[in-house]
């Protein structure tokens, strides 16, 4: 019996039903589903909580990181250097390209893209960097900002984790091109479906981008490229707009809960989440390391709690991926996390009660299990 779900979005949803039924009764009574004023003011409001002029909304966070990629020039034998410690979406987007994936290494105390590292893997074939927020937390953008410059390559954000985070106070879109969202319904903020969006400062990217997103039609049936569907839909816009306004006090909420495990699990025998100096993390998850990392999990599930593993397998060693530039042993660190992270039940709405009892269940399991 589980007794603490790794994730529940039924309280969210339940308090903001009237909002959200009055929300889907317009656009059903408007008859406009597919772009349209729903989606302009929901990409004007998003823009505007991340102080980014623009915003272009489509039907996912994966569509989001091709077109950005796409509107970044890149294209066939072009590498992009990403993480290989992410949602498989980032490695797949540049694939879609007919591009490649060139993996850099992580930091091992953040999990995020080390620069380092990525210096290292810069050829005359790189076009652009693709950096992963993850966990919600960013990259150390000040650095990978110089190597772009000083390289001439296109720096991206893939932010599908990191609505609302910040860097040295800046937001999504300061560094880059272009920045990405995902409104997959797990995520900080979440549709009641699939969706996505770009933030870009660049107002020649943001028009491309409404053109790749819409058949490559500014006009009705003209087509100035040959583009994609990936238009969003009025209803998720809808949806989005009233959940939006509740996105900084849930930010807010996930911050307050993750500082509550770091002060429940500081003496116990696991590596805690690092924040990096001038960084205001949104912790879309809350990753521990342990030695026994699936005992561990059993352990817990069989005591009620539910936790989840991101990611157990970096992209370099996932079949449907691999490529012969990136054994096995030739990315430590990532492969280092992937075999001994845990993520911790953390949203919003985690009730205390649930909290002090991953905390306990956990440092019972930790008692019992011989490290
Ligand atoms: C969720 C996620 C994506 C993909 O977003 P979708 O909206 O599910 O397509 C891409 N990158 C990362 C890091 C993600 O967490």
């Amino acid at each position: 019996m589980i007794e603490v779900p790794f994730f529940d979005l039924k309280e969210q949803h339940a308090g903001l039903l009237p909002e959200l039924q009055a929300a889907a009764e317009r656009v059903l009574r408007d008859g406009r589903f597919c772009l349209g004023p729903e989606v302009e003011a929901f990409e004007q409001a998003i823009a505007q909580l991340h102080d980014c002029p623009f915003a272009v909304g489509v039907n996912s966070g994966t569509s989001a990181l091709h077109l950005a990629l796409l509107a970044a020039g890149v294209g066939p034998g072009d590498e992009v250097i990403t993480s290989p410690f992410t949602f498989v979406a980032t490695a797949a987007a540049i694939r879609y390209c007919g591009a490649s994936p060139v993996y850099a290494d992580i930091l091992e105390t953040t999990a995020t893209l080390d620069p380092a590292s990525v210096a290292r893997a810069i050829t005359p074939r790189t076009r652009a960097i693709l950096a992963v927020h993850l966990y919600g937390q960013f990259c150390r953008m000040e650095e990978l900002a110089q190597l772009a410059a000083e390289h001439k390559l296109v720096l991206l954000e893939d932010g599908a984790q990191a609505h609302l985070a910040r860097r040295h106070q800046k937001t999504l879109g300061h560094w880059t091109q272009s920045a990405t969202l995902s409104f997959y319904p797990s995520k900080n903020l979440g549709a009641c479906g699939e969706s996505g969006a770009i933030l870009t400062r660049n107002e020649a990217i943001a028009s491309r981008l409404r053109l790749l997103r819409d058949w490559g039609q500014r006009e009705k049936y003209r087509h100035q490229e040959q583009a994609f569907n990936y238009r969003m839909d009025s209803l998720q816009a809808a949806f989005l707009q009233v959940k939006l306004g509740w996105l900084p006090e849930w930010t807010r909420l996930r911050r307050e809960k993750a500082a509550s495990y770091d002060r429940q699990l500081a003496s116990l025998p696991l590596r805690l989440p690092r924040v990096d100096a001038g960084n205001h993390h949104v912790y879309h998850l809350y990753p521990i390391r342990i030695e026994n990392r699936d005992r561990v999990r059993q352990h817990l599930q069989a005591r009620g709690i539910d936790t989840g593993c991101h990611y157990p397998l970096p992209v370099h060693l996932q079949p449907g991926y691999l490529d012969p530039r990136f054994p096995e042993g030739s990315l430590p660190l990532a492969e280092g996390f992937a075999r001994s992270v845990v993520t911790l039940p953390l949203y919003p709405e985690l009730p205390e009660t649930h909290q002090s009892r991953v905390c306990h269940q956990l440092r019972q399991t930790l008692e019992e299990l011989p490290a």
